[in-house]
């Protein structure tokens, strides 16, 4: 079902949908039961959109006040907020092998908060006595573990953790301060001054992200050297790269990056078809800045704060088809456990995997409350001492 009324060139808003004849499930008005900490398009697209059907099929009848991880967007918090926190979902893919594309007007936000200037209405919304849940922006594996969640009550946890630990070469100077790691340099580029002479190390998607942003950032010759004879990334993100002026060295591996200049070798196959560098071929090559942009991992210490969570080889967790991890009742999807791939599966992959975890936690009984729940509370200790001290 494809809805073209949802399009339109207008700020959206309720009053917009009624004017285009928008015919899909709209909520207006309900409580705000959700306090939802990020506001990005995966969340949006995933935990929102389900909360929407929720509203729609189940009579759920809930809004989400979204609020802004780190703040500091009051613009974007208002635009959300002037579309009356509605936007629009477009879904392409295939249901049970048919292709289906789906639109939908999203309408379970009401507004967005910026936590910076708009604390006292944050703090509002946890005194409302309606709010039920928080999607919360806890680091799991720090402080609090997985084992923690399961002693306090959680029947069940999925870990969507994606891989935000950038791989490093292992290799002499790559701590040197003209040397950036891609997702750190994508979040924030303007942090780093790589100079005009740009090496970016690694040849997929990010890497051609990293190469056209040094671009935009001032940099007039940037090389993407790659130790294979194929570039990994799309042809379609490769090509725009070209177009931009950037240039591609085939078979080098790099041995050292020094203060002004990259030692690479040349790679070859051996008879095995692995690859491994040319002795005696090693040479400088010069730049102002280094993109090291080899892949991510799976960061922090979610796995070895976790009793009895298997992961491969490479890292990511092991997960079957339907997200069961090694550990009863931790469930995984997306890039942790399918390693780098697109927003679009990892959508997909979690949808099935919600299935799966509601199917799990319908089969459990209903955690006991706590012992200690029905003693007696003990009477209010007097503020005497602390009156004695002021005097
Ligand atoms: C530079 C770059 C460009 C990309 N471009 C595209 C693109 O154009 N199109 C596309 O489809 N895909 C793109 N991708 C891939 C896409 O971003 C991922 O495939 C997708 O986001 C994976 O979704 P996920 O839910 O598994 O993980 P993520 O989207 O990475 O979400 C993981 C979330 O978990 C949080 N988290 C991590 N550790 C913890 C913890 N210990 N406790 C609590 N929370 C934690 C993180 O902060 C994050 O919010 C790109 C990736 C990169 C790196």
């Amino acid at each position: 079902m494809r809805s073209e009324e949802v399009f339109t060139k207008e700020r959206l808003s309720f009053e917009t949908l009624e004017k285009l004849g928008y015919k899909g499930y709209l909520l207006k008005d309900a409580p705000e039961k959700i306090v939802q900490f990020g506001e990005g398009s995966f969340l949006r697209a995933f935990a929102d959109n389900f909360i929407d059907l929720m509203n729609e099929k189940a009579g759920f009848n809930a809004k989400v006040v979204l609020v802004q991880p780190r703040g500091g967007h009051p613009e974007a918090a208002d635009r959300f907020s002037e579309q009356d926190g509605l936007y629009t979902l477009i879904l392409l893919g295939r249901e049970n092998g048919q292709p289906v594309e789906h639109t939908r007007a999203i309408s379970a936000a009401s507004r967005c908060l910026d936590p910076k200037r708009d604390w006292e209405k944050l703090l509002d919304c946890a005194r409302n006595p309606e709010l039920r849940f928080v999607i919360s922006n806890t680091t799991i594996g720090g402080s609090i573990t997985i084992d923690d969640m399961f002693r306090d009550g959680y029947q069940s946890v999925f870990v969507g953790a994606g891989l935000w630990k950038p791989r490093s070469l292992h290799i002499k100077g790559e701590s040197l301060g003209h040397v950036a790691f891609a997702i750190n340099y994508l979040a924030c580029p303007e942090a780093f001054r790589l100079g005009e002479r740009v090496i970016v190390i690694g040849s997929g998607n990010s890497a051609m992200d990293c190469a056209r942003t040094a671009i935009r950032q001032g940099a007039r010759y940037v090389t993407v050297f790659n130790r294979r004879d194929k570039i990994a990334a799309s042809q379609y993100e490769s090509s725009y790269a070209k177009l931009e002026g950037v240039t591609f060295e085939m078979m080098k591996v790099p041995v050292e990056i020094l203060e002004d200049s990259v030692v690479f070798a040349d790679s070859e196959f051996d008879e095995e078809g692995k690859l491994r560098p040319v002795p005696g071929s090693e040479k400088r090559y010069p730049c102002t800045g280094v993109i090291v942009a080899v892949s991510q991992e799976l960061g922090g210490s979610i796995v070895s704060g976790t009793a009895d969570i298997g992961t491969k080889p490479s890292g990511l967790l092991v997960a079957d088809e339907d997200g069961r991890t090694s550990r009863p009742g931790v469930f995984a999807a997306g890039d942790a456990a399918h390693g780098a791939r697109t927003v679009v599966e990892a959508v997909a992959n979690g949808k099935r995997v919600a299935e799966a975890m509601h199917a799990y936690m319908q089969s459990l009984p209903m955690p006991e409350p706590s012992a200690f729940s029905q003693l007696p509370i003990q009477e209010a200790v007097e503020p005497s001492v602390l009156a004695e001290q002021v005097m």
